[in-house]
C-alpha cells in the first residue's frame, strides 16, 4: 500500500515552485539562503530573475558584491547577499568545499538541503516547517538531532530530497503554525498531539514599522536605485549600521553600494 505522506506528496506536493526544477547545487543554495528569512511568495517573484543574472557562482563573485546587494531587492535582510556574495567567491576561487557548512551563512539545515535536493543524498534536515511536524507527530519538543531521526521515522516511505520536500510542504500548508489542518492531515494516525503542542513556541518576525530594520531598508532603497547619495540625505544610524556589516561604504559626502 503507498505511504500517506509519499500518496499526499505527489498530489500536493508545491512541484510547481520554479526551484524545484533545478538540481544545481547553486541554484539550490540560492533559493535555500532566500527562503531563509523570507516568504515563499516573495522569493518566488525574485529566484528566477536573479539566478538568470547570477546562473553560476563565478558570474556573481565578478559582478561584485554592490551588484549583488543590489539585485537582491526587497527580499530583506540583505546580510543574506553579502553572505551569498562572499560564498559565491569561495566556490568561483577554489570549488564547492567538502563540508558544505564552510561556506558563509551555510548552517546545518542548508548545508543538509543542499546535499538532499542537489546531490540527492539521503540526509535528513530540519527547518522551520518540519520541525513543528515532528515534534507535533512525537508530542513533545525535539533536540535539532532527535528532530532529524523523527523526520526520517514519519518519512519512512520517502527519503532524501522527497521526504524533505514533502515534510516541508506539510508543515507550510496543512500542519500550520496556528491551524492545522488535522482532518485531512496524511500523518494524522500516527500524531501524539492532532494539534499544537502546549508548550510550542510560535516565531513572531518583529512588526516591522517603526523598526530599525525599516530604517535601514530606506536606506539601502535609496543605494539600490541611485549610484551615490549625499550622507546629509540618509539616516546616519541605519546608514553607520549598514556599513558596518559591510552593505555600504561611504566617503566625506556620499554613500553607495559597496
Ligand atoms: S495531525 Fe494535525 S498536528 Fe498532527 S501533523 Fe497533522 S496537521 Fe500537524
Amino acid at each position: 500500500m503507498t505511504d500517506p505522506l509519499a500518496q499526499w506528496y505527489e498530489t500536493h506536493g508545491r512541484h510547481e515552485l520554479p526551484w524545484r526544477e533545478t538540481r544545481d547545487r547553486w541554484a539550490v543554495l540560492v533559493s535555500e539562503v532566500m527562503l531563509q528569512q523570507t516568504q515563499v511568495a516573495r522569493v518566488q517573484a525574485v529566484w528566477p530573475e536573479f539566478i538568470d543574472r547570477f546562473p553560476e557562482p563565478k558570474v556573481m563573485a565578478d559582478a561584485g558584491v554592490g551588484a549583488v546587494i543590489g539585485a537582491w531587492g526587497r527580499l530583506g535582510y540583505p546580510r543574506r547577499a553579502r553572505r551569498l556574495w562572499e560564498s559565491s567567491a569561495v566556490i568561483a576561487d577554489a570549488g564547492w568545499p567538502e563540508v558544505l557548512t564552510e561556506l558563509p551563512g551555510v548552517g546545518r539545515y542548508t548545508a543538509a538541503a543542499i546535499r538532499a535536493q542537489a546531490d540527492d543524498e539521503d540526509v535528513p534536515a530540519i527547518e522551520v516547517n518540519i520541525r513543528r511536524v515532528v515534534q507535533r507527530v512525537d508530542g513533545r519538543l525535539l533536540s535539532e538531532r532527535a528532530a532529524e531521526l523523527a523526520s526520517v521515522r514519519l518519512g519512512r516511505g520517502l527519503r532524501g530530497r522527497d521526504r524533505l520536500l514533502a515534510l516541508m510542504d506539510l508543515g507550510a500548508t496543512v500542519c500550520t503554525p496556528r491551524a492545522p489542518a488535522c482532518p485531512v492531515c496524511p500523518v494524522r494516525r500516527r500524531c501524539a498531539t492532532r494539534g499544537p503542542l502546549p508548550n510550542e513556541v510560535t516565531a513572531r518576525q518583529p512588526a516591522f514599522e517603526g523598526s530599525f530594520r525599516q530604517r535601514r531598508g530606506l536606506v539601502m532603497a535609496r543605494l539600490r536605485a541611485e549610484s551615490k547619495v549625499p550622507i546629509a540625505e540618509l539616516d546616519a544610524e541605519a546608514l553607520a549600521a549598514l556599513v558596518a556589516d559591510g552593505l555600504a561604504t561611504v566617503n566625506d559626502t556620499d554613500a553607495q553600494l559597496p
